[in-house]
């Protein structure tokens, strides 16, 4: 599903904080409501007379995490007063976040948006991704906003509406309209949501963005349509072109390791199991995973080295995996073709050398200079297993982490 590429963990896209989505998006025409960011509960009380001179109210405070869900996890308060507006934001600033996207550890709210209130008659979902399958931008829309928009999916397939937007012709406002019609919309905000959609177009293009995520997207009792909530991810492989873009990059918000193996131009993906893995190549990290799982393990990790990699490189990659305490054992499993077996081999010692290697390693080399690599291994006196093939490998890999092998 193509709105699953944003999911954490994936290294090809960056992810920004709500204020910041919105910041973007308002450049390119995207309704958004006046706000404030604030890093302090004082910060925060003052900012509604700033969004509200009036002082009427209400504002919204909203929890900036790079996490969604943060409405039923208790990171957004609709409140009536400044004092209020401080109050909460006092109680969730400095503090763990917890949501079902953070994991039981939750993340640290650094910040918090102050929002001016609106009165919702209506909440939309709205997305923009690349469908990979047939490689064009589409508009992802549901009457049901508000909610994860995975769950409709799952649940009501039929209530999530697509369409393709042309290269060629770009967002042509006939299909901001079709979809509003198709969303039930009243036909006075059909030419509305149609701006809406293909602001949200320019906006997604001009940046190199690779998912925008509006939800909800309100239709307000005053019949406005408006971003409420907005989520972008960006191609680290266009970032080069961004520089205001990759200035919103909130390092605080990645995972450590991601961030170290990124310094070495190393691909890293965190997962839940307990067995690191360093691989070359995307497919061969896919045939890695299946295997493992096979055999009845959960891969921890995965680091692609890559084809060029030299010691230090794959040094550094080994010292990555190690530093996950959640790996109980580690597979190297390699095809060398550019990437040489003995390079990866002098790597490997290196770092287990330095790191005082505590977990089983097993290493499935095959390819150029195989021997030599094979040969470095096994003088370095390093316990390492060897294995025959990726079926022998995942087998011993699984059995070493659960211990019962030696
Ligand atoms: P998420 O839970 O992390 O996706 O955070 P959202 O920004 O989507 O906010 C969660 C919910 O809070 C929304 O679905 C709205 O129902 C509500 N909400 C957010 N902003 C406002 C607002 O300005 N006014 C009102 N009445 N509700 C809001
Ligand atoms: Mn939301």
């Amino acid at each position: 599903m193509p709105w699953k590429a944003h999911s954490r963990g994936e290294r090809s896209d960056m992810n920004i904080h709500e204020f910041q989505a919105k910041e973007v998006l308002a450049r390119y025409g995207v309704p958004t409501l006046r706000r404030a960011v604030a890093t302090t509960a004082a910060e925060a009380g003052a900012a509604t007379a700033q969004i509200d001179p009036s002082g009427a109210g209400p504002w919204v405070v909203k929890a900036q995490i790079h996490a969604g869900g943060r409405g039923k996890g208790g990171g957004v308060k609709l409140v009536k007063s400044a004092a209020e507006a401080e109050s909460f934001a006092g109680s969730i600033l400095g503090k763990p976040l917890v949501t079902h996207q953070t994991g039981p550890q939750g993340r640290i709210v650094r910040r918090v948006l102050v929002e001016q209130g609106c009165r919702i008659e209506r909440e939309l979902y709205l997305g923009l991704t690349l469908d990979r399958a047939t490689g064009v931008v589409t508009a992802i829309a549901s009457a049901e906003g508000g909610v994860e928009i995975e769950e409709v999916a799952a649940h009501s397939p039929e209530k999530i509406l697509r369409e393709a937007i042309a290269p060629e012709f770009g967002c042509q406002a006939y299909q901001g309209r079709k979809l509003a019609k198709s969303l039930g919309l009243p036909s006075a905000s059909l030419n509305k949501f149609a701006k809406f959609l293909c602001a949200l177009y320019d906006a997604y293009v001009a940046t190199d963005a690779s998912l925008v995520e509006i939800n909800p997207l309100v239709l307000t009792k005053d019949g406005d349509l408006i971003a409420l909530d907005a989520k972008m991810g960006f191609d680290d492989n266009a970032l080069f072109r961004h520089a205001d873009i990759r200035e919103l990059r909130d390092p605080e918000e990645e995972d450590p390791r991601e961030r170290q193996a990124q310094e070495f131009d190393l691909s890293y993906i965190a997962l839940d199991g307990t067995i690191g893995c360093m691989v070359n190549g995307a497919g061969l990290a896919m045939a890695t995973m299946d295997i493992i799982k096979h055999a009845g393990g959960e891969p921890a990790n995965f680091l692609d080295v890559g084809g060029g990699a030299d010691a230090k490189k794959v040094a550094a990659a080994f010292r990555i995996i190690l530093a996950d305490p959640s790996v109980k054992a580690v597979l190297i499993n390699i095809f060398g073709g550019i990437m040489r077996c003995d390079v990866l081999a002098t790597g490997v010692v290196q770092a287990a050398t330095e790191m005082k290697l505590t977990v089983p390693v097993v290493c499935r080399l095959e390819g150029t200079n195989v021997e030599i690599g094979r040969k470095i291994l096994a003088d370095s006196g390093l316990n390492i297993i060897t294995a025959a093939d990726m079926a022998d490998a995942a087998q011993k890999v699984v059995a070493a982490s659960t211990g019962s092998a030696r």
